[in-house]
């Protein structure tokens, strides 16, 4: 346990995320002297006030970075073939660099359609199957962004990651999985503990690093972890206390704090970094797909042209 004056330090994910919006906004200066506004378009079916919240900050911190976003909002009764129809056009407006369809839709819509009819090119998300084969085989893929967060935060607070043992908990596809291939390429030993895992504490205080992404409110407590690891809350769960509502992690951070050397706050350490990096997403996407076009017109230039 560390003395009662050494706790945890914070990883400030709301400082790092806005160095990551600084780089960001730099790439969109740039490709604003070849007259390209990155633009993404965000879609959300259905009135879900989170998804309504989750949506407004995405556009706002677009905006400011100086994406243009192009949004629509689309009815709780809207059929799938007409939500796939939407996303073919976006598809095939070059003007669209990135497309994001606000999960979760309702339930009379596969979501595994629609993250499977996006244009890999311009899945931010990272979601698409194309996307997630490459991850795993290493390509230069876009990858799922609140892992990608988590990977800028911990290279942040650790720098090198080598060697170190690393636990994940949870294997959900969008985070789990995705974090702990990210953590294999820098050349972490990775376990992933989920809920069919055997003593999941015994295993996770073997960890330099702890990535929590259950979804179950404060359950990884002081108990859990080794002296000194670095810990990486992912989790958002609402409680309700006597003074209201409140936002907690997966981590009992007052007593993670005790034991780990640096963790994440909730809020205010992993939110503001998947936001910042589905931005980095869309800049890229851009980047490569003006690369594509460029290396296309090149193809069919003709040899007199030439
Ligand atoms: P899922 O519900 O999809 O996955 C939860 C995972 O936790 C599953 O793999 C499950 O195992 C595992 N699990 C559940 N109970 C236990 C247990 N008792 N012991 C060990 N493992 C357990 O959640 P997500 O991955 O989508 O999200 C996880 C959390 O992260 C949520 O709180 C979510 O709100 C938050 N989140 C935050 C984001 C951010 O930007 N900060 C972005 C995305 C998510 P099994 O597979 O065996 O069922």
């Amino acid at each position: 346990m560390n003395s009662p004056t050494q706790l945890a330090r914070d990883i400030d994910g709301k400082a790092i995320a806005a160095q990551v919006l600084s780089e960001v906004a730099a790439d969109v200066r740039e490709l604003a002297l070849q007259q390209v506004t990155p633009t993404l378009a965000v879609l959300l079916v259905g009135e879900d006030p989170a998804s309504q919240v989750y949506v407004r900050n995405k556009i706002l911190r677009a905006k400011e970075a100086g994406i243009r976003s192009l949004e629509q909002c689309l009815p709780a009764t809207t059929s799938q073939a007409q939500l796939l129809a939407v996303i073919a056009e976006l598809n095939a407006n070059p003007e669209v660099n990135g497309i994001l369809v606000q999960l979760p839709v309702p339930a009379h819509i596969d979501e595994g359609a629609v993250i499977q009819a996006i244009d890999p090119a311009k899945d931010i998300d990272g979601f698409h199957r194309q996307n997630v084969g490459g991850l795993v085989l290493g390509q230069d893929v876009l990858t799922p962004c609140t892992p990608s967060g988590c990977m800028r935060l911990l290279h942040d607070t650790c720098g090198d990651l080598s060697g170190k043992h690393a636990v994940v908990i949870g294997r959900s596809n969008i985070v789990g999985k995705p974090m702990a291939t990210l953590l294999l390429q820098a050349n972490c030993s990775v376990t992933v503990v989920h809920s069919r895992s055997i003593d999941a504490a015994a295993l996770c205080r073997l960890a330099d690093i702890v990535v929590a992404a259950v979804g179950r409110p404060q359950m990884i407590d002081a108990s859990w972890l080794k002296p000194g690891a670095v810990v990486i809350d992912v989790g958002i769960n609402r409680i309700d206390t006597e003074q209201g509502s409140r936002l907690v992690g997966d981590v009992d951070y007052a007593s993670a704090r005790t034991v780990a050397s640096a963790i994440t706050p909730v809020p205010g350490g992993v939110g503001p970094m998947t936001i910042a990096f589905l931005l980095k997403n869309t800049v890229t996407a851009t980047r490569r797909q003006l690369l594509r076009a460029a290396e296309l017109a090149t193809t069919h230039t003709s040899p007199q042209e030439a």
